[in-house]
């Protein structure tokens, strides 16, 4: 073994996790016990074996919400929640001018046009009083998702969607379980959406589910679905694996907001990168599938596409954010209310450290400080 010189990867030290990110996902005893279970009664291989039913039970009870739909993809439950509500050609649906591309491309997906605002400075989530001034008369419905560890005031934002008439996808695919003012994430809105893709804090590789109080609204989904089979269903074995993770998820992610808080205090002195920071909101709790930060190249003395390569090297799991959506798109495909100076700031500094190792020891969290505190102190070497 070399002594360690203290150098960066990238400058010829060593790496900090010299074996890489911890693995996702994490495969233990409940899932191959719920494998194996679906092999012995056979549902692994049948159209309704009584997992998918049982799974949509659980997370209806979780949610209390009358109405789950378990479907092929996060993604595609946000299609079908426009699709339930109506949503169609000469419509417009207000967003997030930061935010998960598909969910920009599902409102064109179903012929409406997104309407982007700016988002909150201290969060880069959408912020509530950018609303007012983006409602138009073709205005039908808002979308809006909880992002990198952010919350979004769910209770503003559905006061005003009321006040004005519009429907409310709540997109919790990044925080099942999380608490926004009293009640789950995903069950403020008429629609909510939870993804189990692959990366994701539930997981069968692929999937999603849209959830509703509203018997309306789940009798459109569930008829869109039905072409003589259904479309893009969830499969019994994917069923299967995530219904043990049900079990662990309020724990996992009280283990994950734990290691968020400590690695925020770990990280608070290096200059230019500063976690999401939510407004106090009452009895809320955060979840964590990325955890996102504010970095400023200038405070920090080296870009960002730097400073992520170099972390990377390191072995920690960190990438650059969503690119906003108004950059490098036609104006003809959105309209705006106003400027998006925030949007701007989110695009060129958001960066995003992947939510396994919110699950490892507290050395390992503090390998991320060591990560940081490490190039941080040789930026001009590596600029
Ligand atoms: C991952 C994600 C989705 C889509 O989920 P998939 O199951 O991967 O299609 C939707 N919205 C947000 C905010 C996401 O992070």
């Amino acid at each position: 073994m070399t002594a360690d010189n203290g150098l960066p990867v990238i400058l010829g030290g060593e790496a900090v996790r010299p074996q890489g990110p911890p693995a996702w996902p994490i495969a233990d005893e409940s899932i191959l016990a719920a494998m194996q279970s679906a092999y012995s009664d056979g549902s692994w291989g049948r159209y309704h074996g009584g997992q998918v039913a049982r799974l949509e039970q659980r997370l209806a009870a979780m949610h209390q919400v009358e109405h789950v739909l378990t479907c092929g993809s996060g993604t595609f439950a946000v299609e079908l929640a426009l699709r339930a509500l109506k949503i169609g050609p000469g419509d417009e649906v207000i967003m997030a001018a930061y935010d998960y591309e598909g969910n920009f491309l599902n409102i064109h997906a179903v012929g409406a046009r997104p309407v982007l605002i700016d988002i909150d400075a201290d969060n880069w989530n959408l912020a509530p009083e950018n609303l007012a001034a983006a409602f138009g008369p073709a205005t039908r419905a808002l979308l809006v998702s909880h992002l990198h560890g952010g919350l979004v005031p769910m209770r503003e934002v559905m006061a005003l969607a009321e006040q004005h008439g519009i429907a409310v996808i709540e997109d919790a695919a990044q925080v099942p379980g999380a608490r926004v003012q009293g009640r789950m994430a995903g069950t403020w809105g008429d629609v909510g959406i939870l993804s189990f893709g692959g990366s994701k804090l539930l997981t069968a590789g692929r999937g999603g589910a849209l959830l509703t109080r509203q018997t309306e609204v789940a009798q459109r989904a569930r008829l869109w679905l039905r072409r003589g089979n259904l479309l893009c269903p969830l499969s019994e074995l994917q069923a299967a694996v995530l219904l043990p993770q049900l079990d662990r998820l309020a724990e996992r992610n009280a283990r994950r907001l734990r290691a968020a808080r400590l690695l925020d205090e770990a990280l608070c002195h290096v200059p230019g990168l500063q976690s999401f920071r939510n407004r106090a909101l009452e009895d809320s709790l955060p979840a964590y599938y990325k955890l996102g930060f504010q970095f400023e190249a200038a405070s920090f003395g080296l870009e960002r596409k730097r400073l992520v390569a170099a972390l990377q090297a390191e072995g920690i799991a960190v990438d650059e954010g969503f690119r906003a959506l108004h950059v490098g798109r036609s104006p003809r495909r959105w309209r705006s209310p106003g400027p998006l100076p925030q949007a701007e700031r989110a695009h060129a500094g958001t960066i995003v450290l992947h939510h396994p190792i919110l699950l490892g020891r507290d050395d390992e969290l503090m390998q991320v400080a060591r990560a940081v505190e490490k190039i941080h102190r040789h930026a001009a070497q590596l600029r």
